[in-house]
């Protein structure tokens, strides 16, 4: 039985969450005719999508971040949200299992009617994972959800992708730090719209009071990023529901400011053509890859280049010629 094919655009902007976590199955799928349901299915709540704060949350492994996704996402609960979490985790292809996603995290949050968690698609590559994060949000935001977050391990280059498809980017940090600040990359940092330090509690409390202020001092040194957001540095507990009320207050400073300045429009659309640019050297390379006459030139072209003997440039020079003429 095709239960995909019976997903209706109609069930989807309902709120349904059963057609909402079949659609999110289908973009997830493989196959040419399901990815081909989706794209309509996709096409046909576009002009419903866009109305939603969109988070990424990033941070090393252990630094809490679904205990503060747990917390937050109360928060916002509270405040009236319907909240989506997406998760990148481009980890499970590398380590057969996932750093992020198992059944147990955010429990409590997955009880609640106001929430939908998803975890990673397993088995992808990071590109692949992020595209479909990117249109998995999308049908959260045409199924009514209000509030996305996407959370991605501090690890490799997941956070630039999560980075890519967000409004604004949270990076969470543990206390203590030093110089090489936990092992995120200073790119990473100049990225972050919000770091907050967590576990700012009992003995760690001082801790993370210097670690705020190492990172606030090494922001003041950065770029920022936008005109009418300058990077804040916080501190919480997750655990103790500590200053996590003010996180939010931030968080919706930040996206008050940056769509009255027109900076949050201007940000989505780039972030839009970015994506186009995605789908179409992602696409190219497959129909490059399982065209015939050019995988037959490739195999035979790799070994040429592995022993030296053809330039890696002229090879595929060579490849290229072989797609366009066949
Ligand atoms: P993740 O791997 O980043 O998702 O981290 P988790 O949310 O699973 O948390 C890792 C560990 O840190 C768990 O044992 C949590 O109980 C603990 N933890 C999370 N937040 C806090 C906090 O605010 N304070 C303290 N003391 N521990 C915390």
């Amino acid at each position: 039985m095709n239960h995909a094919a019976a997903i209706t655009p109609a069930q989807l902007l309902a709120g349904d969450r059963r057609a909402l976590a079949r659609a999110i199955t289908l973009i997830e799928s493989t196959r040419a005719d399901h990815r081909r349901q989706a794209e309509v299915l996709l096409e046909e709540v576009l002009p419903k999508t866009g109305r939603s704060l969109r988070i990424g949350i990033s941070g090393p492994p252990g630094v809490g971040k679904s205990t503060f996704i747990e917390a937050f996402g109360r928060h916002a609960i509270a405040a009236g949200k319907q909240l989506a979490v997406l998760a990148v985790d481009p980890s499970s292809r590398l380590s057969g299992g996932s750093i992020l996603g198992d059944k147990t995290r955010m429990s409590e949050l997955s009880r609640m009617k106001q929430a939908f968690i998803r975890p990673s698609p397993a088995g992808l590559t990071l590109g692949g994972v992020a595209r479909r994060t990117r249109e998995a949000l999308l049908l959260c935001e045409a199924a009514g959800f209000d509030l996305i977050i996407v959370e991605t391990v501090g690890v490799g280059q997941s956070e630039t992708a999560v980075a890519e498809m967000v409004d604004l980017f949270l990076l969470l940090l543990l206390p203590g730090g030093g110089d090489d600040l936990q092992g995120i990359k200073r790119g990473i940092m100049e990225l972050a719209d919000l770091v907050v330090v967590n576990k700012a509690d009992g003995d760690l409390a001082p801790a993370a009071e210097r670690a705020a202020a190492d990172v606030a001092n090494a922001l003041r040194l950065m770029q920022p990023l936008h005109k009418s957001w300058s990077p804040e540095v916080l501190r919480c507990s997750a655990l103790r529901d500590i200053g996590i009320d003010h996180v939010w207050d931030r968080a919706q400073a930040f996206a008050t400011a940056m769509g009255a300045s027109g900076e949050l429009p201007a940000r989505r659309r780039i972030q839009a053509k970015a994506w186009l640019w995605h789908e179409l050297s992602d696409n190219l390379l497959e129909t490059l890859k399982a065209h015939p006459a050019v995988a037959e030139r490739l195999v035979e072209l790799e070994d040429k280049v592995a022993a030296g003997r053809i330039a890696p440039a002229s090879a595929a020079r060579q490849v290229l010629a072989a797609f366009l003429g066949g």
